[in-house]
């Protein structure tokens, strides 16, 4: 059989493999000049540092399966996310640990004492919280909400904490030890040569064909099964609308030595229009002491245009009404699946996106061997 997949991402590479292990031509198109969707890294030509392009993209997960099926396809070095932030001209550490409680309040508290006093800052009348603000309210108390966090997500998000769901915060923890591991996940890594060659490895197989700079819409071949990861409204030229994303501008900063010290600080200040400044030669601990130069990203968050990349769907009423009819659309048509962030508009990390892409793969082979070929259009609900 004859399948394309759009997007050379880590949906569509998983996906294109499995394929082709299943002895079948894959036609892959990406727009873009290089495989590895938004996880793409390429060395820096000035300064030789491995450079996350679209932004840093820390690998982390609790799945056993995606641990060992990333790792086939490059080595990852150990590599632990632990962000600092600046709150009012001091340096602080994220996510809110004892050492961020005891550093903002000017206390030194131990696990149960800090315990009871973040309990008595917090908002106990708040059962079910709505919104982020009362999510934030009810965890952690209006001081630290306002530092740390306000400031910090209407620059993000353009939006206000009031009206973002309550489950945008709740991907971080809050701790009352002084573990400062930015994530929770057992297995934590970087690939040592990018990202971008652990795609170009999975996509190393007999039967695929990568159409690089081609968009699917220029493309008039005709295929048993298309498998789609590109935005969901784009797939209907935009017909109902658009659903809206935040983008981000990178602003390169390029200079002897270092600048500051560690990979990642955000600005948590509402007047300082950036939300955070990556360094990248500290993304790579194993190689950083080759560089003379370092190179930094300030990142600047804002509402995308036609012509922006969609980075984070937003998700907002409005936004769910849309997406509820672009699902009805997709589900009328025929020979197609949508997958990944953009095919099914949700935030996804990547661990999730390769989980969620060898599901797909599973039903995929189990398909292709029996004698109905036959798939559904989502293979994840994407409400
Ligand atoms: N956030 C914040 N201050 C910070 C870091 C995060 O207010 O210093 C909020 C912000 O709204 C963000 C959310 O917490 O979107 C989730 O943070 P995470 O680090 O998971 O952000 P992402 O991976 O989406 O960039």
């Amino acid at each position: 059989m004859r399948f394309c997949v759009v997007g050379a991402g880590l949906s569509g590479a998983v996906i294109a493999r499995t394929l082709a292990q299943c002895g079948h031509q894959v036609i892959m198109v990406d727009e873009r000049s290089h495989v590895g969707g938004n996880c793409h890294t390429e060395r820096d030509p000035e300064t030789g540092i491995m450079v996350h392009r679209y932004g840093p993209h820390i690998f982390h997960t609790a799945d056993e399966r995606v641990w060992q099926y990333v790792q086939r396809f490059g080595t990852f070095r150990p590599y632990t996310n632990r962000v600092k932030a600046v709150v009012g001209g001091h340096i602080h550490v994220l996510p809110v640990n004892l050492l961020t409680i005891n550093q903002f309040f000017g206390k030194t508290m131990g696990p149960q004492e800090a315990r009871e006093f973040i309990a008595s800052k917090a908002d106990h009348s708040i059962a079910q919280p709505r919104s982020f603000e009362e999510q934030a309210l009810k965890m952690i108390g209006p001081e630290l909400y306002r530092a740390f966090f306000r400031g910090y997500t209407l620059k993000q998000w353009g939006i206000d904490p009031t009206e973002l769901p309550a489950s945008i915060l709740k991907r971080l923890p809050l701790r009352f030890d002084y573990d400062d591991n930015y994530f929770s996940h057992p297995y934590q890594g970087i690939p040592e040569e990018g990202y971008t060659e652990v795609v170009q490895n999975i996509l190393n197989i007999d039967g695929i064909k990568i159409r690089r700079n081609c968009s699917f819409e220029s493309m008039s071949d005709a295929f048993d099964h298309v498998f789609y990861t590109g935005a969901i409204d784009r797939y209907f030229g935009f017909r109902i609308g658009r659903l809206a994303y935040r983008t981000l501008d990178f602003e390169r900063v390029v200079m002897d030595g270092d600048f500051q010290g560690t990979a990642v600080m955000n600005y948590c200040d509402e007047d300082i229009p950036y939300t955070r400044i990556t360094e990248h030669k500290y993304f790579s601990p194993w190689e950083r002491g080759n560089f003379a130069k370092t190179i930094c990203f300030r990142e600047y968050s804002r509402s995308a245009g036609g012509n922006d990349i969609p980075y984070y769907p937003v998700r907002l009423v409005n936004d769910r009404v849309l997406l509820d009819n672009y699902i009805s659309m997709a589900r009328e048509q025929k020979n197609v699946s949508f997958l990944g962030r953009l095919g099914t508009y949700r935030y996804l990390d990547m661990d999730v996106t390769i989980r969620e892409a060898l599901h797909a793969s599973d039903m995929i082979e189990r398909s292709l061997q029996s004698s109905s070929f036959s798939l559904p259009v989502f293979f994840v609900d994407p409400n």
